[in-house]
């Protein structure tokens, strides 16, 4: 994997911690100069104390104002920009759509469509300077199929396909790629957080409801953020030159089924 991107400049949205920062840190192993941008100050910080002061951005990518701040600081600290991850995603709360305020929708649909948008129009200028360059979106498998309780998350992440394909056609002649990747449910924190909430209120134990979970997946396991990251290095990378427009799941086949 070592100089794989030797020599290209990448941000990774939402990079400070969560699947952000597995892929900034694959990234960086594959030699890229890579910086990230996220709210959380303190994991930003745990961020510059391993890899180096300037490559992190305290921004919210729904803010147009933030964004503009960080996209001047990339410049400043990388010269330009070769590769642009759009990780940033919230789910929004768990309710029903005919409970779910406006405001909460809202919220849901800046954080995960406008600040793919946001970023991306940022970013378009400086990956033509560079003549050619990749984007990658993420969606989720919540933007393939439908998703109850999480209408605006849904949403959002079909809307990111729309967004994707778009691209790809407007920025494909510029040598620019444009893919979105559709992770299944990534194992850590925030997922068993969820699953204990789900057991618990279901009279289940969570191991049960786990295996429940995987027999609805064709490989009857569930996905890491490793797994996603090496599908990003690989995109990002010349492996992936003839890639663009594409939405690809990382869900254990758990969309066949549907
Ligand atoms: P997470 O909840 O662990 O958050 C990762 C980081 O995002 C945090 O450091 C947080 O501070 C930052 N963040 C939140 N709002 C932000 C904002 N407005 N601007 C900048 N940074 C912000 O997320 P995750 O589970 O690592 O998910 C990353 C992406 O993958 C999201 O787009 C998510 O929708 C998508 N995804 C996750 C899963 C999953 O199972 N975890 C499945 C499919 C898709």
């Amino acid at each position: 994997m070592s100089a794989l991107l030797k020599d290209r400049r990448a941000l990774v949205t939402a990079g400070a911690s969560g699947i952000g920062r597995v892929i900034a840190e694959r990234l960086i192993e594959a030699d890229a100069r890579c910086m990230v941008c996220d709210v959380d100050t303190a994991a930003l910080d745990a961020f510059t104390s391993t890899f180096g002061k300037g490559l992190a951005v305290r921004a919210d990518v729904s803010d147009e104002a933030q964004v503009d701040v960080m996209f001047d600081q990339v410049e400043q600290q990388l010269g330009g920009l070769d590769i642009l991850v759009n990780n940033a995603g919230i789910s929004g709360p768990t309710l029903p759509a005919e409970e779910l305020s406006l405001e909460d929708w809202q919220r849901t649909i800046a954080v995960n469509l406008d600040g793919h948008f946001l970023c991306a129009r940022r970013a378009i200028p400086l990956l033509r300077d560079a003549g050619g360059g990749s984007i990658v979106n993420m969606s989720s498998i919540g933007g393939r199929l439908g998703y109850p309780k999480r209408a605006a998350y849904a949403a959002a992440k079909w809307g990111i396909i729309g967004f994707t394909k778009t691209l790809s056609i407007e920025l494909g002649p510029l040598g620019i790629r444009v893919n979105a990747i559709q992770p299944g449910m990534v194992e850590g924190p925030r997922v068993e957080r969820v699953m204990r909430e789900k057991a618990a209120s279901a009279g289940i134990s969570y191991e049960t409801l786990q295996e429940r979970a995987f027999q609805r997946i064709s490989l009857r396991r569930g996905v890491t953020a490793e797994d996603v990251a090496a599908l990003v290095v690989f995109l990002v990378s010349d492996a992936g030159r003839n890639i663009s427009g594409q939405a690809i799941p990382v869900d254990g086949d758990q969309t066949s089924l549907g």
